[in-house]
């Protein structure tokens, strides 16, 4: 790695320290930005790295809360306000028990690169809390984001920080936070996106995750001449990512035989099918039960618990070590090691296009890269979400509403965009079908040139 590249991610390191996914986060894309410093000089003395890395604001506040049995609970908020280069910052809130400062500010910092590659302007920020919604009744819930929103109702708007759902917060999260930012500011405004339809959301804004995700697949098997039609699909997760990639797996012909939770996996022989496909929506988005009922129901199914070692005893994840012929890793980052890696290639895996967040690490994206498998990264593959949040901003902003059709073929449009942005900067920066540094450097040189514009700020 250029050296000076190579010193700012110490630098990064040793100023933010217990950050790890951060720190792994930039170092993956400084690896990709190495290769535009030696043309754009400019940049290293503007010291626009340098800016990219330190957060504009960072905001971190307690969400005090009771339980239903009056029990006080005491949880902290945050908001990484990233980068407002090209655009209010825009990024899910999520909550889960894991959240710390340095995963979020890992999420706000890809942020911003997806964000600049889906073409829309928005900036990159992301937030959430270590609240569990797991085992909560709704009231709690709905105390739980009325106390957050009563902090975070003065850092956003619809011109300066959009927010949407993450892990953990979804159609009902957005609807609570939505309903108490009104109370607070008094007025109806785009302020959060994944909005329900009949008070501003967006038509594909559920599915479009995992709707993107797929037509990012499709386009790079259409370099190889391929489609999805017949193909075994390793999805992991059985949340909203999860759900919607076998949706439209299914609609392409293609097999989905896995899904997962925190707790285990399942592996479908036959393979889902729509009807098994509604009993997850169902299990997991109104009855919020566990993965294992799955293969309860259904007899061609089996199930396996995680390991309860740390950090799951075996070193990896049985999920990923079965026959297919792609996989939508779309639970969680780190999902996928070196080993998991090794396993899917063996298995005849020969592309992965990321749902979640950084699921696979940094010893399995080398693999995947070395193999020379379609590998397509979080920040281009699942830009689709975002991608719809701004167009349901622009919905917002024009009190007007397009049609299912109309959304997802804009959506399709985007991820084809996306596809080739990457393809094409790839091959002008010497390294052909790379689409890890395609993304970095499509996604940064935007942003680079507004910050540019935009003075010292
Ligand atoms: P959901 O909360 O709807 O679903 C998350 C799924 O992943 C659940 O099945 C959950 O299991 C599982 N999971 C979460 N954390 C862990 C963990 N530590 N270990 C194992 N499994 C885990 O979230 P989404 O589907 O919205 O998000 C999934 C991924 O996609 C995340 O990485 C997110 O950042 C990314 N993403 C989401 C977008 C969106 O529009 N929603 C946009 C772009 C990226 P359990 O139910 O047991 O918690």
């Amino acid at each position: 790695m250029h050296d000076y590249v190579a010193s700012l991610v110490s630098e990064v390191k040793a100023k933010n320290p217990g950050e790890p996914e951060f720190h792994q986060a930039v170092a993956e894309v400084m690896e990709s930005l190495a290769l535009v410093l030696g043309r754009r000089p400019e940049y290293r003395r503007a010291k626009i790295l340098e800016r990219l890395v330190e957060p504009e604001r960072v905001i971190l506040f307690r969400v005090p809360w009771q339980d239903d049995r009056g029990e006080v609970h005491v949880n902290r908020g945050f908001r990484v306000e990233m980068c407002s280069a090209i655009g209010p910052y825009k990024g899910g809130l999520r909550f889960h028990r894991s959240v710390n400062l340095g995963i979020l500010k890992f999420l706000a910092f890809e942020q911003i690169f997806k964000n600049s590659l889906t073409t829309l302007p928005m900036g990159g920020g992301k937030g959430g809390s270590d609240f569990d919604p797991k085992g909560k009744s709704d009231d709690e819930v709905m105390r739980f984001c009325q106390s957050f929103m009563c902090e975070l109702y003065r850092h956003i708007g619809p011109n300066t920080d959009v927010p949407a759902g993450d892990i953990g917060v979804g159609g009902r999260e957005i609807g609570y936070l939505f309903g108490q930012y009104k109370r607070l500011r008094n007025e109806f405004t785009g302020v959060l996106t994944g909005k329900g339809l009949h008070w501003g959301g967006s038509l594909i804004r559920p599915e479009a995750t995992g709707y993107g995700c797929v037509y990012f697949a499709q386009e790079m098997l259409a370099t190889r001449g391929q489609t999805l039609e017949g193909k075994t699909c390793l999805v992991s997760g059985s949340g909203n990512v999860a759900q919607y990639t076998v949706e439209k797996l299914l609609d392409l012909g293609a097999r989905p035989v896995t899904l997962s939770d925190s707790d285990g996996f399942i592996h479908d022989e036959a393979g889902l099918d729509r009807d098994k496909l509604a009993f997850v929506m169902e299990l997991k988005n109104v009855r919020r039960g566990r993965i294992q009922e799955y293969a309860e129901r259904y007899g061609t199914a089996t199930y396996v618990p995680n390991d309860p070692g740390p950090a799951q005893g075996l070193g990896h994840n049985p999920l990923w070590d079965r026959q297919a012929d792609c996989a939508f890793p779309s639970a969680t980052q780190n999902e996928i090691n070196g080993r998991d890696a090794a396993n899917l290639l063996r298995n005849g895996v020969f592309l992965v296009s990321e749902g979640a967040n950084m699921p696979s690490d940094i010893d399995a994206v080398n693999r995947y890269l070395d193999a020379g498998i379609l590998y397509g990264p979080g920040k281009a593959a699942n830009a689709g979400g975002v991608a719809t949040s701004g167009l349901e901003m622009a919905q917002n902003s024009m009190r007007y509403r397009w049609t299912r059709e109309e959304v997802d073929g804009k959506l399709q449009q985007i991820m084809k965009e996306i596809h080739r942005a990457c393809l094409e900067t790839a091959e002008a920066y010497g390294v052909p079908g790379n689409y890890v540094h395609g993304a970095n450097i499509a996604g940064f040189l935007k942003v680079a040139e507004a910050m540019m514009d935009q003075g010292l700020v």
